[in-house]
């Protein structure tokens, strides 16, 4: 345990040890490569995982090739091939696969694009499989030990290890459209306000194409609100309701929203939480 909390000092680490706590069930045991996000959403090429903010002389970014796909070794083989893999990714991966389909159509016949497009979806499980892959991204920490709570994590972890609960009241999923290639996970991050008199927002933030999401915990006042992002609020007792998605594909938010704040705003982040990862022939060296 010495040198894993050694490295993490030093960089970012997708291998948690063979044996360790699972980042979903927490049970103590072998683990796990967990593809993030799964195969299906297009992450099967050879790619590079680093940090997300830019290195310094003192402190030169450290990549991490890692083949296949980016993924963590911080789940167990019963959450990652069963739970995810089995009963919640192949919701996920079909919208994605539904939104791919849907722009080639577009270009094909020129179509001009709506504003606002509808995917058919099953939201419970949808969500199941985004917050699944998002405990396990950046979650070496989480797996070398099992003593301290989270509740943003413990109630993420509850959510999807019980078919029948309903999102607590406390998370709000927003998402956006995010065309872009470039694969975010940032967990535990605050925004913050100057003058906001300790106003701020904090979760965690998961991106890869087509989706931008924001999981924010018990947000006091309405900050959240200046950047009108939709949540994602279909979720109900029953695990396999199925539901229309809306994505709008107009106007474009930044790149890096919600990391780059707006201008009365701060980003308060840590390195070994946030990664991003690329594939390796359109990473830049
Ligand atoms: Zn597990």
């Amino acid at each position: 345990m010495a040198n894993y909390s050694k490295n993490l000092a030093e960089r970012l680490l997708n291998r948690g040890p063979n044996i360790g706590y699972c980042a979903i069930c927490r049970t103590y045991g072998s683990l796990t490569k967990d593809h993030v996000p799964p195969k299906g959403c297009g992450n099967i090429n050879d790619s590079v995982i680093s940090h997300v903010y830019d290195s310094s002389p003192e402190r030169p970014q450290k990549r991490v090739l890692s083949q296949g796909g980016s993924h963590f070794r911080t789940i167990c083989g019963h959450c990652n091939n069963t739970l995810l893999g089995t009963e919640y990714d192949p919701a996920l991966t079909e919208v994605v696969r539904d939104i791919e389909m849907y722009f080639q159509r577009a270009s094909d016949s020129r179509l001009v694009l709506p504003r606002t497009q509808l995917f058919e979806y099953q939201p419970n499980r949808f969500l199941r499989s985004v917050l699944g892959h998002l405990l396990a991204a950046n979650a070496v920490k989480d797996v070398v030990a099992n003593d301290h709570a989270i509740p943003l994590d413990d109630a993420l972890r509850e959510y999807v290890l019980d078919p029948s609960k309903c999102l607590p009241e406390e998370v709000c999923v927003y998402y956006w459209f995010y065309p872009h290639r470039r694969r975010v996970a940032m967990k535990h991050s605050v925004m913050g306000f100057f003058g906001g008199n300790g106003a701020s927002i904090y979760g965690h933030v998961f991106k890869f194409f087509p989706f931008g999401f924001w999981i924010v915990w018990d947000e006091q006042g309405d900050r959240s609100r200046q950047f009108g992002l939709r949540s994602l609020d279909d979720s109900s007792q029953f695990i396999s309701a199925t539901s229309r998605l809306p994505v709008d594909l107009s106007p474009l938010r930044s790149p890096n929203f919600p990391e780059a704040p707006p201008p009365d705003g701060m980003w308060a982040t840590t390195d070994y939480l946030a990664s991003q990862a690329m594939d390796r022939a359109s990473a830049h060296s």
